[in-house]
């Protein structure tokens, strides 16, 4: 019998994609290679209230978009319903990967269980997706390095080192559901916590502890209302030399706080006080000498990171990380890339923020 090999060629192909087909085998790579995309890729933030997250999902979008994938860009509004149905939708849509900054790491285990079983690859960006097996990766700035930059700033203004003090100091932390914000927490104490045992930094109001400091969902007014009760309690015959503040608007509110009770003259200074995320209205401050310091994390860095590793997925190459040891969200380390937050004041934010293009010096003008 003679065999027409060509012929048996093209019938083994449409055999094969058949039964591609059949088991769903072409489902991922045709919700974009179909649309000439190389991808689709779900990108789940947190909200649009902090100006980070938008630049980061602009960032994202914007970046993905020229290698030719496909996104999808949400914001959750920090309302933890609304962010676990943004993902299902993603999921439903028939996204490839998923990049999440949650509102509440804990809260995403069920859909991320989902996402699990259709085969889609989750990167946790920046803030840790906790408690879930389904994280594959996790793309961040050292959080426990935000921390310890943020007090050794403080530790350098006041002179510590040197022996100086006794200073006091008043603790403010992120959102107690944010991991980041515990790592934070973690990386300053390892800075005070001699000063504390020397008592060259005291804490009047004697809450030091990460529950005592968290301010939930990073909210400026709640620290503001939190700053109004300590300072009522605890100074009304003392000085506060420096507050430790872990995000630009809890920064901004505490300083509201502060000037309503008279500090912000000549006679009664006042303290030096930390930030995060040199956001516009932080960097002001800054500039107008009330902030003193924040910390920089370029958001164009993470999203650049983040690509590494959906170009890496796609292509079934593999992940860039330089951490796997650090980040165990409960149930298993998850792989990491790691990026360095920059510490900003008003010696150094234009060359970090605006001849690196971050922002333009007319946005930074009142
Ligand atoms: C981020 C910070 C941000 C904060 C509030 C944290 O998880 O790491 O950069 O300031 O959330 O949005």
């Amino acid at each position: 019998m003679k065999i027409n090999l060509k012929k048996a060629v093209i019938t083994m192909a449409a055999l094969l994609l058949g039964f591609g087909a059949l088991t769903g085998c072409s489902k991922k790579s045709s919700s974009g290679d179909s649309a000439g995309n190389k991808g689709y890729v779900g990108i789940a933030m947190p909200t649009k209230s902090a100006e980070r997250w938008i630049a980061d999902g602009n960032n994202m979008v914007k970046e993905l978009k020229k290698l030719g994938y496909k996104t999808d860009l949400q914001y959750g509004e920090d309302k933890v319903e609304n962010q676990v149905a943004q993902i299902e939708n993603m999921i439903t849509k028939g996204v490839d990967t998923l990049v999440i900054a949650s509102i509440d790491g804990s809260a995403l285990t069920d859909v991320l269980e989902k996402a699990h079983k259709e085969n889609i690859k989750v990167i946790a960006y920046d803030r840790l997706l906790m408690n879930s097996k389904y994280v594959d990766y996790y793309a961040t700035f050292d959080n426990f390095g935000v921390g310890v930059l943020q007090a050794s700033y403080i530790e350098d203004k006041l002179g510590l080192k040197d022996g100086k003090g006794p200073y006091n100091i008043e603790l403010f932390g992120g959102s107690p559901d944010d991991n980041n914000a515990l790592i934070n927490y973690n990386g300053v104490m390892s800075v005070f916590k001699p000063y504390m045992k020397s008592k060259q930094l005291v804490v009047p109001s004697g809450q030091t502890k990460f529950n005592q400091i968290a301010t939930l969902r990073w909210d400026g007014s709640t620290a503001q209302a939190r700053m109004d009760n300590l300072l009522s309690a605890n100074y009304t015959d003392k000085n506060l030399d420096a507050v430790l503040s872990p995000y630009d608007p809890i920064s901004l509110g505490i300083i509201s706080s502060l000037k309503g009770v008279g500090y912000g003259s000549d006679s009664k200074k006042l303290p030096v006080i930390t930030g995060q995320d040199a956001t516009v209205a932080g960097v002001k401050s800054i500039i107008a000498g009330e902030q003193t310091e924040t910390i920089f994390k370029d958001t164009r860095i993470l999203a650049k990171n983040t690509i590494e590793m959906i170009k890496a997925i796609s292509a079934d190459k593999k992940v860039p990380v330089n951490d796997t040891k650090t980040y165990d969200n409960g149930v298993k380390v998850v792989p990491t890339y790691l990026s360095k937050p920059v510490s900003v004041d008003k010696e150094n934010y234009k060359a970090e923020l605006i001849d690196t293009d971050y922002y333009k010096e007319s946005q930074l003008k009142e």
